[in-house]
């Protein structure tokens, strides 16, 4: 039979991590622990070691094109293709709540813009009744948006993949406007709100899409929770390991007809 296979982005550190140890745990297959830095990757996985867990480690900056190519070629050459892959890897600068341009576009790369390039070159590989789990947030939610022209887009049912990219870009222009309208509270981490909305419309308008080619794939998106990881200077309300529960009951015990949905840390869907 063939192996599964499974792979978390960002997993040396933070929840990233958490989902990857519940895999190794739980998972009937492979899972790579991947990051954007090898000494650190391989930190973690010598953690897990200890825990008599074994994942694969890889290298794979979500930013960077040639690093997604570089571990696509790899799952090619050594797997028959991906079954389960968890959007994991973010940023956010917790401190500063109102970012410059260059900050917000960088940050916007990272948590949505990666996620394009990672569906051309790595969802190729995606066997037919895969499951994709996006880490979103409560700030991800559409209520974050002040802006009555996006809120009016983002809920359409043939929403485009174009029109989430016009809306990212329409915040980047308010931002070099400085202009701190666009999202709730002043425009607090205007770019991390922007972000994750930009990532849960995209999880239903792919979820659409590959339904419309016959596939069986599904893509759901959680909030797990504000958690004590380093991206919130180790506040929040539960620890890691608490905020890979909902990703993992994605990952492993949803039903397969679970599609396109939006799941809260305690695994209730909330679209
Ligand atoms: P951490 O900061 O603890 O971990 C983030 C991980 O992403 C790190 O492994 C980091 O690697 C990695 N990463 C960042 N940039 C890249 C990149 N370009 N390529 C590959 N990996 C990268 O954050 P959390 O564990 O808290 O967050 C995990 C996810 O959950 C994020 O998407 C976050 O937005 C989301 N989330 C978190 C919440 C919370 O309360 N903590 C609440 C809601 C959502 P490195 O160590 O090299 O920096």
């Amino acid at each position: 039979m063939e192996t599964k296979v499974a792979v978390v982005t960002g997993s040396n550190k933070g929840i990233g991590f958490e989902i990857v140890k519940g895999l190794c745990q739980k998972f009937n297959g492979v899972v790579y622990l991947t990051a954007r830095n090898e000494e650190r990757g391989r930190q973690a996985i010598r953690k897990l070691r200890e825990f008599e867990l074994n994942p694969l480690f890889h290298l794979l900056d979500v930013t960077d094109e040639e690093s997604i190519k570089e571990f696509a070629s790899h799952i090619s050459k050594h797997h028959s293709g991906i079954d389960v892959f968890v959007n994991n890897a973010g940023i956010l600068d917790f401190d500063k709540s109102v970012p410059s341009y260059e900050d917000a576009k960088k940050l916007i790369d990272t948590n949505f813009m990666s996620l394009l390039t990672i569906s051309k070159i790595l969802y190729p590989l995606l066997k037919n009744d895969a499951r994709i789990i996006n880490l979103s947030s409560d700030w991800g939610l559409l209520s974050n948006i002040r802006k009555q022209v996006w809120l009016d887009t983002l809920v359409k049912d043939d929403l485009t993949v174009e029109e989430i990219l016009q809306f990212v870009n329409d915040f980047l222009t308010a931002v070099k406007g400085g202009k701190n309208t666009f999202v709730s509270f002043a425009g607090q981490h205007g770019d991390y709100k922007v972000s994750k909305v930009a990532l849960s419309a995209l999880t239903f308008v792919q979820q659409r899409q590959f339904t419309e080619q016959g596939k069986d794939i599904s893509v759901n998106c959680v909030h797990p929770g504000f958690i004590k990881t380093d991206m919130t200077k180790g506040m929040g309300d539960f620890e890691p390991e608490r905020g890979a529960r909902a990703p993992l009951y994605l990952a492993l015990e949803a039903p397969q007809s679970q599609k396109g949905t939006f799941v809260w840390h305690d695994c209730h869907q909330v679209n």
